[in-house]
């Protein structure tokens, strides 16, 4: 039988603890994970494509059985071109849910052959976001306790552009 690919798709900007949590889980799941990073097209971008593949690289080096990849265009027909079996997001609370079930059903419609796998986060993460880490890197504060040590280096010592 042939090993079992699942993606673990997000624009991680940046990737997080929470995330690294997600891809850790996964990969004790399936027999490989690949880390999809996407384009970002929300407006609040703060790296870009490749920086964030590059810093997701860093911090999963540990994991043998994890790699990464940037790509752009449909999730469904990317996943199918790779021979996924499993799409795996994160679950951290009740409203990231309504999202995510809109986003299985849609993928599911488009690739039926792929399941969406849900992982939930450790607890100590459930209110680690992105997002909250844009915002707070913005402001100068201290996102030590949400990114690991690659994303800090990166954010602290990088000028990288603020909130746009
Ligand atoms: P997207 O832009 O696709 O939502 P993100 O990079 O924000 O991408 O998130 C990718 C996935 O990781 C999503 O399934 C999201 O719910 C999940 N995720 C984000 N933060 C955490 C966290 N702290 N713990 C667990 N999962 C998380």
């Amino acid at each position: 039988m042939s090993a079992r690919l699942a993606l673990y798709p997000g624009s991680f900007d940046p990737f997080t603890l929470g995330h690294l949590d997600i891809v850790e889980r996964a990969s004790r799941l399936f027999d490989r994970v690949e880390v999809t990073v996407a384009e970002n097209t929300n407006k609040k971008r703060l790296l870009t494509l490749e920086q964030r593949r590059e810093l997701v690289e860093d911090c999963t080096s540990h994991l043998d059985n994890v790699t990464v990849r940037s790509f752009t265009g449909l999730l469904a027909d990317y996943a199918g071109s790779r021979g996924a079996c499993a799409l795996v997001r994160g679950l951290r609370q009740v409203s990231d849910f309504e999202y995510e079930f809109r986003m299985a059903f849609a993928n599911r419609r488009l690739a039926p052959d792929i399941e969406t796998v849900f992982l939930m986060t450790g607890e100590q993460y459930a209110l680690v976001s992105s997002s909250i880490v844009r915002e707070i890197h913005h402001w100068g504060g201290d996102i030590s306790s949400f990114v690991p040590l690659p994303v800090l280096r990166v954010l602290n010592n990088t000028d990288v552009p603020g909130l746009q």
